[in-house]
């Protein structure tokens, strides 16, 4: 049975416990959002936006509170969990602007079809169970519930089992912000109870940001059921590096982007592939900047890279580099967690990394790089390929015939080219391969949960 708990990863101790639903209970509740459905999806989009403004001024009026609760549960540093508020803010506000637009009627060609009218009508689908990891607790929640709330659907949300006080801020959140009751509800359950939740005909589809595994099992329920999902899985995104690039800028935004939420972002880069003429360069400044991020308590702003999330996830990580190591791979910095309490591991770059080890597949979910020395485009495309996932990718040139390639050839959801991979309101996101299926954010998002009904009218 799993537990539902905060156990804070900068000092191991559990802080609360909470008792996960009973069935029953789990069942009001999908009732309750079935009911809520009913009526919530006559609401008009003004008034959709003004409750969804209201959220956005919650969550930056108390960015500091919610900054605080996200680090005590995961472990992520109070900057980057104060951020992750009003980030999350910005995309309320940009749906409650955006949504009566991008969910209009879009008109067709009526005389193509011989009809006197035609046209595309968006229409909720009912309540949609958002499974939800917790790496970027408010974030992901709110990338879905966003463009969910604004289309007219309703929220079931089961969080992952760490991070329950989030879980139940972000029901408060919707329901101060003046949202029905039951369009938003948190589902304190573990990972065992999806099924009966996802099989339960009121529920009428699924998102899923996660694991592997727990998206094939996800998918595989809703797939029996004929229930459509959006899955945002993993990823061990590419960071291509050419002579032409700006080196600097290049091995700092590396660093950056392979330390965020320290080390546990599906977007950010963990394989390094240096074409040689840059590569001593790069790899100087690279592991330089590496060494010089600042490891302690998330709570000091001084801190950079605070702990893993949880015992386990440090394990994993340390198996990984062990692996790699015990197959002739060189560590250039870190490498070994340092003592005392929490679950902290330093920024690590391993190089001479080969199919051979793991890490040459697997996602590194820890502040650790691997480094890829190729020859020409030609190489790192297809070294930046040689992976099961597909989500982001990262290519830094200052040459257009380069830039073309890497933007025609790169396996993945998005390609950025010289910046780091990172989510915006504006832009869709999602991977391909193993990295899942569907857009969230943008039009795209808000679409995906919508019943995109043809009329026709003769
Ligand atoms: P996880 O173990 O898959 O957990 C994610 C959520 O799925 C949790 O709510 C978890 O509940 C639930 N879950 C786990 N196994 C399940 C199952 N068999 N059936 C139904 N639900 C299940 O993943 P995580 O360790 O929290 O997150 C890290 C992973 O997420 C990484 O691979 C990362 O790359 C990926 N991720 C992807 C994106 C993206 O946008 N593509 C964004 C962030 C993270 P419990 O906590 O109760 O187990």
């Amino acid at each position: 049975m799993t537990t539902i708990a905060t156990t804070n990863p900068a000092t191991g101790r559990v802080e609360k416990t909470f008792d996960a639903l009973a069935g029953e209970e789990i069942d009001r509740r999908v009732g309750r959002a079935a009911a809520a459905f009913a009526s919530y999806r006559t609401t008009g989009f003004a008034e959709r936006a003004a409750w969804m403004n209201a959220a956005a001024d919650i969550l930056d009026g108390e960015a500091d509170q919610i900054g605080a609760m996200l680090t005590a549960e995961m472990g992520k540093t109070l900057t980057a969990a104060k951020a992750e508020a009003r980030k999350c803010a910005k995309a309320c506000r940009y749906y409650a602007e955006h949504a009566e637009g991008f969910l209009a009627d879009r008109p067709a060609d009526a005389e193509a079809v011989g009809a006197s009218a035609a046209y595309i009508r968006y229409q909720p689908l009912g309540p949609v169970l958002a499974v939800m990891p917790w790496n970027f607790p408010l974030w992901q929640v709110i990338r879905f519930a966003a463009p969910g709330l604004m289309a007219g659907n309703v929220g079931l949300l089961k969080h992952s089992s760490n991070v329950p006080q989030t879980a139940l801020f972000l029901e408060d959140l919707f329901r101060r912000a003046g949202f029905p009751e039951g369009a938003f509800q948190t589902l304190l359950i573990g990972s065992a109870q999806v099924e009966r939740v996802l099989r339960d005909p009121r529920v009428k589809a699924a998102t899923l940001t996660g694991s592997e595994p727990a998206g094939r099992s996800v998918a595989s329920i809703a797939g029996d059921e004929i229930k459509p999902t959006v899955l945002e899985l993993g990823g061990s995104d590419p960071f291509v590096v050419m002579p032409s690039a700006d080196l600097a800028a290049a091995a700092e935004a590396a660093a950056t982007s392979r330390c965020l939420n320290n080390g546990q972002s599906c977007i950010s880069a963990k394989r390094f592939i240096v074409d040689i003429g840059a590569a001593e360069e790069f790899e100087r400044r690279f592991v330089d900047a590496m060494r010089g991020r600042r490891v302690g308590d998330p709570m000091d702003e001084a801190t950079d890279v605070g702990p893993l999330a949880s015992e386990q996830g440090r394990a994993d990580v340390e198996e990984l580099v062990a692996d790699a190591v015990g197959k002739g791979a060189t560590v250039l910095c870190g490498g070994e967690r340092p003592d005392g309490p929490g679950w902290f591991y330093p920024p690590t770059v391993v190089s001479g990394v080969t199919p051979q080890m793991r890490m040459y597949h697997e996602e590194v979910f820890g502040p650790v790089a691997s480094l890829f020395r190729v020859r020409g485009v030609s190489e790192a495309v297809e070294v930046a390929n040689a992976t099961g996932f597909g989500l982001g990718s990262n290519a830094w040139t200052r040459d257009t015939d380069e830039r073309e390639r890497f933007v025609r050839e790169l396996d993945a959801g998005q390609v950025f080219v010289n910046g780091i991979t990172t989510s915006y309101p504006e832009l869709p996101f999602g991977g391909v391969k193993r990295s899942g299926y569907g857009r969230e954010l943008s039009e795209q998002g808000v679409h995906a949960f919508c019943n995109a009904k043809t009329i026709w009218v003769g």
